[in-house]
């Protein structure tokens, strides 16, 4: 069965865009794909972090996984840094990558951008960590969205260019496999609300901008009720003028269920004052099974460490497999 990894930073609650952009289609890759689901805290300290918050938002992060469909069974959950492969293969390609790779990146721009004289080496970094992330697998896809496009892009380019290509005597046989993007359309790129042009993120300032799968109802139907509009009456997709109609139009096809056009149909004519609730009611029922079987998780703290314990050691034994790989093709002297 193909290969799958894919994973979210701990830096915060996970929102709509995490769940419909990501998440949302690792569960029905489960069955046709043997999977791997990590928690990235080793990202999530590229910006400056609370560590008082870490290990908390780690373990959410972890059960919101389960919550919303993953099964532990089948998939093998696990946390970055609990694995010090990742670390490790990082150092290893960061010797082989070139810095103007990095310094295009647009997340690290616009990331980088917001903290001024802050920047990190670290955020620079952050492409080719995630980029051991996913080779250390042998992944054979990634499922991402949009906004990780051109990291996918750029592992695939280290992977192929800077060690197969300069390290593999062997083009049958590459140290590293060179993964495929899995990008689905619908939800993959879901905008903030407060701004129809800006991707919802965990790391935007402004709570009111996203809607975290943990909110409760009032909260959800406050934010909705703020969320910018248009002075223009009825919804609809596809209009460049209308981001926010787009958007909010979009959420609604998929978390109500009803799809795209048929949504398209049902708020043509109608104004935002009577969408708005609309939008609210589903989005509090599309949320209601995932935030029930959250609390079940979090109240049982020794069976998801269990879990996590589980996923660590079946993703050590891969990833030091691939580890030993690259160390050996670079010329190092054996461990044993
Ligand atoms: P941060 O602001 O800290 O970077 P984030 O909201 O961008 O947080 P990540 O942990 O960086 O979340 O991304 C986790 C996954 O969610 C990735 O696969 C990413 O492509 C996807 N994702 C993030 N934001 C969105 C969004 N607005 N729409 C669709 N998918 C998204
Ligand atoms: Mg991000």
């Amino acid at each position: 069965r193909p290969r799958v990894l894919s994973g979210v930073q701990p830096t915060g609650a996970l929102h709509l865009g995490n769940w419909l952009g990501a998440i949302r289609n690792w569960v029905d890759l489960q069955d046709s794909h043997e999977t791997f689901f990590c928690v990235v805290d080793l990202h999530a300290i590229t910006v400056p972090h609370d560590p008082k918050r870490l290990a908390e938002d780690t373990l959410s992060t972890a059960a919101l996984y389960l919550a919303c469909g993953i099964d532990p069974q089948r998939a093998t959950v696990f946390v970055q840094s609990q694995v010090s492969a990742h670390s490790e293969l990082c150092w290893l390609l960061n010797c082989v990558t070139p810095l103007n790779w990095l310094e295009r990146m647009i997340q690290f721009k616009e990331k980088a951008l917001k903290q001024g004289d802050n920047v990190s080496v670290g955020l620079l970094d952050y492409p080719v960590l995630m980029a051991a992330d996913i080779l250390l697998y042998d992944a054979d896809r990634v499922p991402v969205g949009e906004d990780q496009k051109q990291h996918l892009e750029l592992a695939r380019d280290i992977a192929q260019q800077r060690i197969n290509a300069r390290y593999g005597p062997n083009p049958e046989h590459p140290i590293l496999k060179v993964p495929e993007p899995l990008i689905l359309k619908e939800g993959a790129r879901v905008m903030s609300l407060t701004d129809g042009s800006a991707k919802m993120s965990k790391s935007d300032p402004n709570e009111g901008s996203r809607i975290t799968l943990l909110d409760p109802p009032e909260l959800i139907t406050r934010k909705i009720k703020r969320a910018k509009t248009d002075p223009v009456m009825g919804l609809e997709f596809g209009n460049p003028e209308r981001p926010e109609a787009d958007n909010l139009l979009g959420l609604y096809a998929l978390l109500s269920g009803v799809g795209r056009e048929r949504a398209a149909a049902e708020c043509a004519s109608m104004g935002w004052g009577g969408f708005k609730p609309l939008l609210a009611e589903a989005t509090v029922e599309a949320l209601r099974p995932v935030q029930q079987r959250y609390a079940e998780l979090r109240s049982d703290p020794a069976g998801l460490e269990a879990v996590l314990r589980d996923g660590r050691e079946r993703a050590a034994s891969v990833a030091e497999a691939t580890l030993q790989r690259v160390r050996s093709a670079l010329g190092f002297l054996g461990k044993n």
